[in-house]
């Protein structure tokens, strides 16, 4: 069986959501699976993945705000001060399945890749396992 893959980024900010696609593709060049499903998950409990439009940035500043209505920072019964960054990850969730088409992602052309961080700065680890279809 075929490695985990991963790499490292480091979050500029307390809420971001940073396009990791190219760092994806990356890391399916490493694999010698070609054809299959991709799996791109963060071995985090305050960050998530989404995959979302990539072409106006806009979209992103969007769905961080309506995130941050919607989840407040604030008193929470988590005494860390990060309850909000925790159910903001938790909403994202902290994987995506992608598939994987000779050996590229098959993404719409709109479509990105994002990590999303609630609770940054931080360094963060994304890692990229990809299963060949059977
Ligand atoms: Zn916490």
């Amino acid at each position: 069986m075929e490695d985990i893959f991963s790499f490292e980024l480091e979050t500029k900010s307390r809420s971001q959501m940073l396009d990791i696609t190219v760092r994806v593709r990356e890391a399916l060049r490493q694999s010698e699976t070609s054809r299959g499903t991709c799996v791109v998950y963060v071995p985090h409990t305050t960050a998530g993945i989404t995959v979302n439009e990539n072409a106006d940035p806009s979209v992103v500043v969007d769905i961080l705000e309506q995130l941050e209505r919607l989840v407040p920072q604030g008193r929470y019964h988590h005494q860390e001060g990060n309850a909000d960054a925790h159910i903001k990850a938790s909403l994202m969730g902290l994987s995506q399945t992608l598939l994987v088409d000779r050996g590229d992602l098959v993404l719409g052309t709109w479509q990105g890749i994002f990590f999303c961080e609630f609770d940054g700065p931080r360094t963060r680890r994304v890692m990229v396992k990809v299963l060949p279809y059977a």
